[in-house]
């Protein structure tokens, strides 16, 4: 098969749908890969890195659409792109088409086959193509909120972990899904106090058969997220409730009893936050201050960190990828279960319930 991939072009986006590693290994699998010229650049890979392993640069985007039969990205087409796209050809990307009724509309009229990475699900009710982002951004929260805390960003001039003779700072997680855990796996390692809320029993007792005696565990009841949130240098907001807008566990009047320069990072903030006094930010100016607490709320986390965000995304998107080129979409697809879950339009129509659902489509 041939399989291209391109500069992306969205926003502050500097990730790539194939690093030189995973061309390489399409190569190594018969394969002939086109990459749009500059693609890798946000990651620190050449045009050149990519023809030592025996791809094609490409000058423009029309020629990476005209001659590939799949293209990998990262994130969703722009308008131009969805133009370029062709009938039969697969486009295996992020797409998140559900608040998205126009790319929707124009992904169906261009009769291509579009795999999304958000809806290839696990055999245990996981998303794993988005895993390694809740991965990066968990740890990502530990180190802006390490920075916030700091007296030069507005914070209360506490060094997470201490040192020997002052005590730690105290890390509160709201939400011990897979930003939490990995938020808690930083926090713990800096020598912080951290406690761990969250309503799930099963998550309480995997975090504290994980901890064991360097993490504590509450089940997050109103009164214990107030009694936490009062407590904490770092509030980390973590939560999730699959389809629906974040809860607001921390609310304005709880603010007034934080202590001044007490920091929340809310990555929740992409599902509309989990504080009530967040709104999102931009890593060019990724903090405000409401009564005196610092809010850090960036929404697209993993870009600021695009060379680990990228093969992280590469180690669980490439043997989908092979996998499409080797057998051809619709026998990889009959095969795999979990990756037909990931199907989103195919020539012409809606393939996914839940995008069908939300635009009034008849499924
Ligand atoms: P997850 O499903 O693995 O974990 C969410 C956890 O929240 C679960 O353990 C669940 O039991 C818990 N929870 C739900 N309601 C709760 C409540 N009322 N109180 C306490 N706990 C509650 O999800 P995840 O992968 O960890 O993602 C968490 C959030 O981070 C999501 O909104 C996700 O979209 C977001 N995220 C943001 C960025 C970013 O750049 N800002 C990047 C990646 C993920």
């Amino acid at each position: 098969m041939h399989i291209g991939t391109l500069r992306e072009i969205k926003n502050h986006e500097y990730r790539v749908g194939l690093t030189p590693e995973s061309a390489r290994e399409l190569v190594e699998h018969g394969h002939a890969v086109t990459v749009e010229t500059g693609a890798g650049l946000g990651i620190g890979a050449a045009d050149a890195d990519y023809e030592a392993v025996g791809a094609r640069i490409a000058a423009r985007p029309e020629a990476v659409y005209g001659e590939c039969a799949m293209i990998v990205k990262v994130k969703e087409p722009q308008a131009h792109e969805r133009a370029l796209l062709r009938e039969g050809q697969v486009l295996f990307t992020y797409l998140h088409l559900a608040p998205d009724p126009v790319q929707t509309r124009e992904l169906v009229a261009s009769g291509a086959v579009c795999i999304a990475y958000e809806t290839v699900s696990d055999g245990h009710g996981g998303l794993p193509l988005l895993k390694p982002m809740s991965q990066v951004a968990g740890r990502m929260a530990i180190q802006a909120g390490a920075t916030a805390l700091e007296k030069e960003h507005g914070g209360r001039g506490v060094l997470l972990g201490g040192v020997p003779g002052v005590l730690p700072a105290s890390v509160t997680i709201l939400g011990g899904g897979v930003v939490g855990f990995n938020a808690a796996q930083m926090a713990t390692g800096l020598g912080a106090d951290v406690t761990i809320l969250d309503r799930n029993p099963e998550v309480l007792e995997r975090l504290a058969i994980h901890f064991e005696s360097r993490a504590r565990t509450a089940f997050a009841s109103r009164a214990a997220v107030a009694a936490a949130v009062a407590e904490a240098d770092l509030v980390i907001g973590a939560v999730l409730v699959p389809g629906a807008a974040a809860p607001r566990l921390v609310t304005r009047a709880m603010l007034a009893t934080m202590k001044p320069g007490a920091v929340l990072v809310d990555v929740a903030i992409d599902q509309g936050g989990c504080f009530e006094t967040s709104h999102p930010t931009t890593h060019a100016e990724p903090t405000f201050v409401v009564d005196g607490v610092v809010h850090y709320c960036v929404a697209n986390m993993p870009g600021a960190v695009a060379r680990t965000s990228t093969y992280a995304l590469n180690n669980v998107t490439l043997p989908h990828a092979l996998r499409i080129a080797d057998l051809g979409w619709q026998e990889a697809l009959r095969r795999d279960p979990h990756l037909a879950q990931g199907l989103n339009v195919a020539l012409g129509q809606v393939t996914c319930r839940e995008v069908a659902e939300e635009h009034g489509l008849a499924w």
